[in-house]
């Protein structure tokens, strides 16, 4: 089994951080844009308690975050000044901009800072040191500030200035975000309540294999749907039609089932689907009446009777861990399997499991779904980074805090 050492992280509320102080504090606040404005601000939201507590310790505080992928490179496309007036609605408090996260201004914008006051700095990677963890560029950001925060659970499985090399300049410790993303995933993987059924779903094998590796270590069940699960019944010679294969990686496949044979974990695939001749928004359906895909047909979504039986297995579980979509869920057509697994964890988590949905289009399937992510016991705000740290990773941004 793969165990990653414990570290140890220094709590914000443990900094002993003295009144008045300058804080940096590395927020995730990638946020999706529609014409130039906010369309979605979860993520300022996510950082809520972090920032009110510092506000409780009268200190001036310093955002700092990237948007999108600028590839250092000033984009007034992925400028974070439309996020200034959410900041303020949220946190309550004047919160000034400046044009840059280091340099001149951005020094005397801190300097100008008064108690409880917010300065939000322009995209990190606007810079192309950001992204190469450049020792001097992490220095100058820390300039005028007494403390650093990390509360980007979303950036740490990257080692790059703002969550890795910044950690050498300034007394650190990790915000309320990171802290509760870090206790639901410990808890999963190191002491689930029993039965643990994780439900793995996307579209691509590759990209979760660790990941698969690592849940059988560790769960009673294995649910596995989307596009992947048909790489797993090509694998078992089932006929697939036309359905997304990745021919690659039968083999691993195999050897994923053959490891979850000999750890004693249940693993269940669909065994019906709802299919299509053509991918498309008016496309007609078909609901298989078996595990088989007619040739000419493809795969969608799970079918009616794979609803139920994972339900059925879903609602006895303890804890649940859910990663990606069991079919195409963008067509609304094809969204029923995901949406309705989205209901069943949710009903699991009222009669008393612990779920634990992992990010990326994971969210935005729940957030089609209507349902609030209040009703699941924890909504990872990092995709890549959950994974990693399911996959027993060690997360560079982590450890670069615990030194
Ligand atoms: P991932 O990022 O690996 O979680 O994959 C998410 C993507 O998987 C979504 O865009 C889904 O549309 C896609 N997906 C899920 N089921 C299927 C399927 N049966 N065929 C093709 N793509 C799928």
């Amino acid at each position: 089994m793969n165990t990653r050492p414990v570290l140890k992280l220094k709590k914000v509320q443990d900094m002993g951080i003295s009144k008045g102080s300058t804080v940096l504090v590395r927020v995730d606040y990638n946020v999706p844009m529609k014409d130039g404005k906010v369309s979605d601000d979860t993520r300022i939201r996510e950082t809520e308690k972090t920032i009110k507590y510092l506000l409780t310790r009268d200190a001036k505080i310093v955002l700092i975050s990237h948007l999108g992928r600028p590839k250092g490179k000033v984009d007034p496309k992925y400028s974070l000044k439309p996020l200034v007036e959410h900041v303020e609605k949220i946190m309550g408090v004047k919160t000034h901009f400046v044009e840059d996260c280091i340099g001149q201004d951005c020094e005397a914008a801190k300097a100008n800072l008064k108690n409880g006051e917010i300065l939000l700095c322009e995209n990190l990677r606007f810079h192309p040191e950001e992204e190469k963890n450049d020792e001097s560029f992490a220095k100058e950001l820390a300039k005028g500030c007494d403390y650093f925060v990390q509360d980007a659970f979303g950036a740490i499985h990257r080692a790059h200035a703002s969550t890795s090399a910044i950690t050498k300049y300034l007394p650190c410790g990790i915000g309320f975000l990171l802290q509760k993303e870090l206790e639901y995933l410990e808890k999963i993987m190191t002491n689930p309540q029993r039965p643990f059924v994780a439900i793995i779903g996307g579209a691509k094998v590759s990209d979760k294999i660790d990941v698969l590796n690592s849940l059988l270590d560790r769960v009673d069940m294995l649910i596995i749907g989307g596009a992947m699960a048909y790489t797993f019944l090509k694998a078992q010679d089932t006929n697939v039609g036309n359905s997304l294969v990745e021919n690659e990686k039968i083999e691993d496949a195999k050897q994923i089932v053959l490891k979850a044979f000999r750890n004693g974990v249940e693993i269940l695939f669909p065994s019906d689907h709802l299919v299509v001749r053509e991918i498309k928004e008016d496309a007609e359906t078909q609901n298989t009446q078996s595990m088989a895909i007619p040739d000419g047909w493809i795969g969608v979504d799970i079918g009616d009777r794979s609803i139920s039986i994972f339900a059925e297995k879903i609602l006895q579980a303890k804890t649940i861990f859910w990663n990606g979509p069991v079919g195409i869920f963008e067509i609304d057509k094809f969204s029923k399997g995901t949406l309705e697994l989205a209901k069943i964890i949710a009903q699991a988590t009222k009669n008393g499991a612990i779920s634990v949905i992992g990010g990326g289009d994971t969210l935005n399937a729940l957030k089609k779904s209507g349902i609030n992510s209040q009703e699941f016991s924890h909504c990872s705000t990092g995709g890549g980074a959950s994974l990693e740290f399911i996959e027993g990773k060690l997360l560079p941004g982590l450890e670069a805090l615990s030194r």
